[in-house]
């Protein structure tokens, strides 16, 4: 079997919060958002046999406590993504996937072989905007992938589950709208850096955060993740309490 290869990191304390784990990066994704980081993976072929790959993760073994796909897209590659997922648990590791969300039958299929311990659920932008931002007919799929991940979250079958909503700068007013879409996930915000614009500042961020009324945790370049309660409001009486920083890695 092969894998169209994009890249690996052998130890990574950023891809899994509170973990060092080493980063598998599988090529290739369908979709074109704008903001897109990882854009020399969106295309292009380099397969390597899958016992390369499953050989760097096991090298990175000795060092880490688990393996994170991401891409690209993972999910694209599903027998490639399930064999590694599977083989890595068999020495012992945690395994994570980062994932936009659009093919929901692999992730409802990587539940059900339990071999997926934490997945990163990108959240790009609210539902009507959705198709658009990502250039493809994607909204129902990632919403399905939406409503399965937080079953299995919510019925113990996923331990870990976060939301990860990117802030743009002049898109900072979609946020609390994203949020109120996926109600029940702890929802990450992560500063979006594009070239020749310039991100959201960490108080920029902070702000955001404070105005939803759930806590969040917010991924910036400068301050590293840290939590926020945010703002608590009463519905009966309608009284804003103000959202406090509740714990800061910098
Ligand atoms: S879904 Fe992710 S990898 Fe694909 S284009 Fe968008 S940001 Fe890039």
């Amino acid at each position: 079997m092969k894998v169209n290869f994009g890249g690996f990191v052998s130890i990574s304390t950023v891809d899994w919060r509170g973990k060092a784990v080493c980063t598998v990066f599988f090529r290739g994704c369908p979709a074109r958002c704008y903001y897109c980081h990882n854009r020399e993976l969106l295309t292009g072929e380099d397969l390597r046999d899958i016992d390369f790959v499953y050989g760097l993760i096991e090298a990175s073994s000795l060092v880490v406590s688990g393996v994170i796909f991401s891409g690209g897209e993972p999910t694209m590659q599903p027998e490639a993504l399930m064999v590694l997922l599977k083989r890595a648990k068999s020495i012992g590791l945690q395994t994570g996937v980062h994932t936009n969300g659009i093919q929901p039958e692999t992730l409802r299929a990587l539940i059900e072989e339990r071999c997926i311990d934490h997945v990163s659920l990108d959240l790009k932008t609210t539902w009507d905007r959705y198709n658009n931002l990502m250039k493809g007919s994607y909204c129902n799929d990632v919403k399905i992938s939406l409503n399965l991940l937080r079953d299995a979250y919510n019925e113990g079958h996923l331990p870990e589950l976060e939301a990860v909503i990117t802030s743009i700068r002049g898109f900072e007013c979609e946020i609390e709208e994203i949020v109120a879409q996926v109600t029940g996930i702890p929802v990450v915000i992560q500063q979006g850096v594009l070239p020749g614009e310039i991100p959201l500042s960490n108080d920029e961020l902070r702000n955001v955060a404070k105005k939803l009324n759930i806590p969040v945790r917010i991924r910036s370049r400068e301050e590293g993740e840290y939590g926020i309660e945010g703002d608590r409001c009463d519905r009966t009486t309608g009284k804003r309490e103000r959202g406090v920083l509740t714990n800061s890695r910098k």
